[in-house]
Order: C-alpha cells, then structure tokens, then sequence
C-alpha cells in the first residue's frame, strides 16, 4: 500500500492540494469566494430562523445531534469519557456498587420527576451537585433519575422538572 505511513499520508495530501490549487487559478478562485461569500450574507437570517425554529421543535436535538458526533469522533469521545471517568476517580467520597444497588432498592422511582421505572426508564445514578461542579463522589450526594430528567440537568444546581433551588 503507497503511503501507509500517516506522515507520508498527510504530505502527499498537502502536496495534492497545493497541486489542485494552483491548477484551479486564482481567477476562478475569487470567483467562488465572491460567490459563496455573497450566498452566506443573503441566506443568513434564513439560517438563524430555521436553527431556532428547529431547535424549538426538536428540545432532544441537541443531545442526538451530540450522539452523531460522537459516533463520528469516537476518538474525541473516548478522550471526553476519560475526562468524566477521571472526574469521577478524583472527586471527594466513593460511590460503591453496593451503594448503588442499596439507592436502587431505596429509590422506587425517579427522585425528581417521581415517576417509576419501567424496562424503557430506568435509574441512572445522578449527583445531586454535579462533580464537574465540584460534587461528590459519594452516596449522600447521589440520587437514582431517569435517563430524561438526568441528562436534562445537567451540571446544573437546580430542579429539572420544576427548576428551583434544590435545598440540601
Ligand atoms: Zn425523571
């Protein structure tokens, strides 16, 4: 196989494009910026508009579109997971399966939208203070959410379902 040393890869990539550039001349070049440049200030109110009129329809666009992402940068999401599992190994306090099979057997439904588990929802181990905010790890600062209501919360220090404080 020719190039199958990245290095080698990339350089001959790099010398294509330059190759490719240069045949394709400058004039035709401006030609398409120009072009492109003027298409993107004419349609970009109609960007805005179908972004947020999207996003209105779609409130779980954001997390499937960051699932696509992820399927097409598994390398960027595992180095991501390696930041939550390390997030997860240096917080305070410890979170044991014991301790999580004893929150599950206490937690006959989800703590913040209250409804119970099903084979569909089932109990996901949720910091009440999220560690990226400087929670603990450990079984007083965690609850059994659902799948929805967790991810819904986020790293957020409030009630997801009726979005007040949560008291302590
Ligand atoms: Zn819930």
């Amino acid at each position: 196989m020719p190039h199958a040393d990245p290095e080698e890869r990339r350089r001959y990539r790099k010398a294509y494009m330059r190759a490719k550039r240069a045949q394709l001349g400058s004039e035709l070049k401006a030609k398409e910026a120009a072009w492109s440049a003027a298409y993107y200030r004419a349609n970009r109110q109609k960007r805005v508009q179908n972004a947020l009129s999207w996003n209105k329809a779609n409130p779980d666009s954001h997390r499937s579109s960051s699932r696509k992402w992820r399927k097409n940068h598994p390398e960027k999401d595992r180095e991501y997971g390696h930041v939550k599992h390390s997030r997860r190994r240096s917080a305070k306090g410890q979170f044991t399966l014991a301790d999580w099979r004893s929150l599950v057997g206490r937690s006959p439904r989800c703590y913040w939208c209250r409804r119970t588990w099903t084979v569909a929802r089932k109990p996901t181990h949720d910091h009440v203070i999220a560690l990226s905010n400087g929670g603990d790890n450990s079984p007083e600062n965690s609850v059994c959410a659902c799948k929805e209501c967790n991810s819904r919360k986020g790293n957020r220090t409030f009630h997801p379902i009726n979005g007040q404080g949560i008291l302590l």
